[in-house]
């Protein structure tokens, strides 16, 4: 017999049709009248596959005791229309095979509606609710809209390093990388480190970024983009921030700062549509019981254009709204993220795309506008989550770009092959990054950063 998935059965299945159904029972219901109800769930899609089953089924007498939640089981069985409310149609048993049992005094998913703190304990067996089904499916399906998106629009997708020798934000807020034996170095008392005795012959970290890199090869081949994980050491114990997260970075030859802004426009416009067409379950889901608004909040991001505001009137709006804030703001302060809010929430209702920071602020590969206060970067807020793509148009004048580095205490000869980009047929470019769990986040409406991806790593948690 064919073995099915769960969401191609409840989609397709025609009565009458013999197949086999494999997946984790969520409930059973044990009938009078010489029956049970099996409500199985494979993962395939949000909705369980409805299984009735017949006492005099082989395997009934035996098995169906160890037919209990968490339980693996294998059904052969036949279609048929289901009489029942809830379902168009339902599997009639031929034959049942528990695979593994769940022993219903230990397995720890016995009930509905557990707290999100402690599904994060058992961070191995929470795939199996259907909230982190549900986000597991939508990220997946971000994903593919990301590659998707670049694919379609001709970028070549790049692998940069995830081991690095240079602090790409200059914040070092890295996690460093070594082969040397610091309990060793502890005993031995040694306060200085000979770097060439470590594997590279030098400090080396785990990136923050792959966006230099990735300059390389857009200035070179083009259009293209970097997916992959990124690492900061940063230990701030928010909602929003993971060590360990996943970025997509496109960069772009030829590109200035508008037209990085439309590309990051219609690039998160584009993932909000492809979720809304590919997984309308999970998304009716999300919004009936995390949040009853996420789907008028999408609705409203993808059919308004993003307002564009220049941080200096940004600070005039904030200033001058009266509202008391936990800190204070000024020309030259850093936004936080309840100000990144109350713009875009509040002020404002929907997306935007702040520009020219004052370059104090940020790093020395930011384009320096003639002002000489200001740098075209730009940072893409959205309802809900504040900052959600962070990016700039790139200084390719060597002159000035080496300045910068001296103002921001960097050395030009470690970033040699950099300024070489500068030094060698050198064009305006810009790109930016947006993280994949900030967008996940956005568009199921869960709350939590570390609720949105698989295993969270954050200051004193790298469990499973
Ligand atoms: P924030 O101000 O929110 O800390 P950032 O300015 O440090 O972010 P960028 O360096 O601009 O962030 O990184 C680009 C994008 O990567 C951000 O817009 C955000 O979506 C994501 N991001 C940055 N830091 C983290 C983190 N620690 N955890 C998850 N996502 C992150
Ligand atoms: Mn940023």
């Amino acid at each position: 017999m064919p073995i099915t998935r769960i969401a191609g059965i409840l989609r397709d299945g025609q009565p009458e049709t013999q197949l086999t159904a494999r997946g984790w029972v969520r409930t059973r219901r044990d009938s009078k009248n010489g029956f049970s109800f099996i409500e199985l769930n494979d993962g395939s899609c949000m909705k369980n596959l409805q299984i009735v089953v017949e006492n005099t089924v082989p395997g009934y007498e035996t098995s169906i005791r160890d037919v209990t939640t968490g339980a693996s089981v294998s059904i052969e069985g036949t279609l048929k229309e289901s009489p029942g409310k809830g379902q168009r149609i339902e599997l009639h048993a031929s034959s049942l095979t528990v695979l593994g049992v769940a022993d219903a005094a230990t397995y720890p998913l016995q009930k509905k509606g557990h707290s999100m703190e402690f599904l994060r304990e058992i961070a191995h067996l929470r795939p199996r609710t259907n909230t982190f089904g549900a986000v597991a499916r939508v990220r997946n399906c971000i994903s593919w809209s990301i590659h998707n998106f670049f694919q379609t629009r001709g970028f070549l997708y790049l692998n940069t390093p995830i081991i690095t020798t240079s602090d790409c934000e200059g914040a070092g807020e890295m996690f460093q990388v070594t082969t040397l034996d610091l309990a060793m170095l502890a005993k031995k008392q040694i306060d200085t480190i000979d770097w060439k005795q470590d594997f590279f012959g030098k400090p080396a970290s785990l990136t923050v970024s792959g966006q230099l890199e990735a300059e390389t090869y857009a200035t070179a081949i083009g259009d293209c983009y970097t997916f992959g994980p990124t690492f900061r050491a940063e230990n701030s114990n928010t909602t929003r921030h993971l060590a360990e997260f996943w970025m997509v970075e496109p960069e772009m030859p030829f590109y200035e700062l508008p037209d990085n802004m439309d590309l990051a426009e219609s690039f998160v416009k584009t993932i909000i549509n492809d979720v809304l067409e590919k997984c309308p379950d999970d998304m009716a889901f999300f919004n009936e019981r995390i949040d009853k608004t996420v789907l008028s909040k999408l609705e409203n991001i993808r059919s308004k254009e993003f307002i564009r505001l220049p941080y200096t009137e940004a600070i005039e709006i904030i200033t001058k709204s009266g509202k008391k804030f936990d800190y204070n703001v000024q020309w030259g302060s850093d936004l936080q993220t309840e100000h990144e809010r109350f713009l875009t929430e509040e002020h404002f209702g929907q997306p935007v795309i702040l520009f020219n920071y004052p370059r104090t602020l940020k790093p020395f590969y930011m384009r320096c506008n003639d002002d000489e206060k200001t740098v075209r970067a730009m940072d893409v807020l959205v309802p809900g989550v504040g900052e959600i793509i962070g990016g700039s148009q790139r200084e390719e004048r060597l002159d000035i770009l080496v300045q910068r580095m001296h103002e921001c205490h960097l050395n030009p000869d470690d970033y040699w092959w950099y300024t070489d980009l500068r030094r060698f047929g050198t064009v305006p470019h810009a790109g930016f990054g947006l993280g994949l769990e900030r967008a996940v986040l956005l568009i199921t409406g869960m709350t939590n950063i570390r609720d949105v991806i698989p295993f969270p790593r954050t200051p004193g948690h790298a469990e499973f």
